[in-house]
C-alpha cells in the first residue's frame, strides 16, 4: 500500500522527483550562473525607476560667492539651468531666456545665508531605466553676509514738532499702515517683464543705502533706501515700467507711491508734495509720477527712494547698474 502525505497530490511528488533528478546533474559553476541569473532578474524587478534616487553634489560647474554685502544683487550663471536655486528662503529669480539668476538678502538676515540648488530629471520608465538612471542633483552652499554694524549709525536730526507729531500720537495707525504696506509688498505676481531701470532723478545722495541711524528715542535701523537731494517740487520718475499700487499718505513715509514691477520687485518714492500717478495706473520708465517735498518724518525737503524684491531692500543705484546688461535698450546701444 502506497502511503501519501496530506495535501501533497501524486502529481506535485512527480514534479518534485523531476526536478531532483534534473539538476542533479547539474554542475557547480552552473548553480552560480543561475544563483547570478536570479540576483539580476530581482535587481531589475527592485530598480528604483518609482522611488528616487541618487543625491548628489552638483556645484563644480558654477563660480559659488563666498560672501555677499546686504542689499547687493547675487548674480549666477549656470550652464544648466536648475529647476530651484535658493538664497536664504527666497527662490532667485530666473532671467527670462537667459540661464541667469539673481537674488538679494535682506539688511536684517542672519550673518550667513545658504544658496541652495536642485535638479530634478524625468524618472526613466522601466525599460529606459536599462539606459540611463533617476538622478536628483543638489547643492548647499554657505555665504557670509556683509553689512555694516548697526550700532554704529549717525544720530538723526529730526525737528522737534515732527518728532512729537511722529512719537506721541498714531502709534496704532502707524501699526496698521505698516501692515497694510508688508502684504501689499509680499505679492509675487508676474515676472520683470524688462531690467531697464533708471534712476527717480539725477542728483546727489546725500544720505547712503545701508548706513545705520539712531533716532531719539535711541531705536537703531538702516537707512533701507537712499536719501537723493531735490527741492520741493522736484519731478520725480518712475524707475521703470510698472503698475503704481499704492499712492498716498502715510505718517512716517509721508506722501508715498509705490510701484509694481513684477516679480515682487517694488520702487518706493517717498517725502513727496502731490502725487502725478493714481492707484493701477500703468507707468512707463521714466514717467513723472509724483514731486519731491518734506512730507513725514524728515529734516528737510528731498526723495527717499527705494528699491525692494520679496521684502528685501536692495540697493537702488547698485541694483540697477548691475542688472543694466539685461536691458536690451542698453545693449543696443552699445552697438
Ligand atoms: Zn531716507
Amino acid at each position: 500500500m502506497r502511503h501519501e502525505g496530506p495535501g501533497v497530490s501524486p502529481k506535485s511528488l512527480n514534479l518534485f522527483k523531476y526536478i531532483l533528478t534534473s539538476t542533479a546533474g547539474i554542475k557547480p559553476h552552473c548553480w552560480r550562473t543561475i544563483a547570478y541569473s536570479c540576483l539580476i532578474l530581482v535587481a531589475l524587478v527592485l530598480h528604483p525607476s518609482k522611488n528616487i534616487v541618487h543625491i548628489t553634489a552638483y556645484r563644480s560647474h558654477i563660480k559659488l560667492p563666498t560672501e555677499i554685502v546686504a542689499g547687493e544683487i547675487v548674480n549666477i550663471t549656470l550652464r544648466t539651468p536648475l529647476k530651484s536655486l535658493q538664497l536664504g528662503s527666497k527662490k532667485m529669480v530666473k532671467v527670462l531666456g537667459l540661464k541667469k539668476y539673481w537674488a538679494s538678502v535682506s539688511l536684517y538676515s542672519g550673518s550667513t545665508v545658504e544658496l541652495t540648488g536642485e535638479y530634478f530629471v524625468k524618472k526613466p520608465s522601466f525599460l529606459e531605466s536599462f539606459f540611463k538612471h533617476s538622478r536628483q542633483k543638489i547643492f548647499k552652499h554657505v555665504i557670509l553676509v556683509k553689512r555694516p554694524p548697526l550700532n554704529s549709525g549717525n544720530d538723526l536730526r529730526i525737528p522737534a514738532n515732527t518728532w512729537n507729531k511722529m512719537n506721541n500720537k498714531f502709534t496704532a495707525q502707524k501699526l496698521k499702515q505698516k501692515k497694510t504696506m508688508s502684504n501689499l509688498l509680499s505679492k509675487n505676481n508676474g515676472h520683470i517683464s524688462n531690467y531697464c531701470f533708471s534712476p527717480p532723478l539725477l542728483s546727489k545722495i546725500v544720505s547712503k543705502f545701508s548706513a545705520p541711524r539712531n533716532l531719539p528715542n535711541g531705536r537703531s535701523y538702516y537707512h533701507t533706501g537712499v536719501d537723493m537731494r531735490a527741492s520741493s517740487g522736484t519731478a520725480i520718475r518712475s524707475m521703470g515700467v510698472g503698475h503704481v499700487v499704492f499712492a498716498s499718505n502715510m505718517i512716517v513715509p509721508g506722501n508715498i507711491i509705490v510701484v509694481n514691477h513684477g516679480g515682487g520687485l517694488y520702487s518706493r518714492y517717498m517725502h513727496l508734495s502731490r502725487f502725478n500717478v493714481k492707484v493701477s495706473d500703468y507707468v512707463q520708465p521714466g514717467q513723472i509720477i509724483g514731486f519731491s517735498g518734506a512730507t513725514g518724518r524728515v529734516e528737510g525737503p528731498h526723495l527717499h527712494w527705494e528699491v525692494l524684491w520679496k521684502s528685501a531692500h536692495l540697493n537702488p543705484h547698485n541694483f540697477i547698474k548691475s542688472l543694466s546688461h539685461l536691458c536690451p535698450q542698453k545693449n543696443m546701444a552699445r552697438l
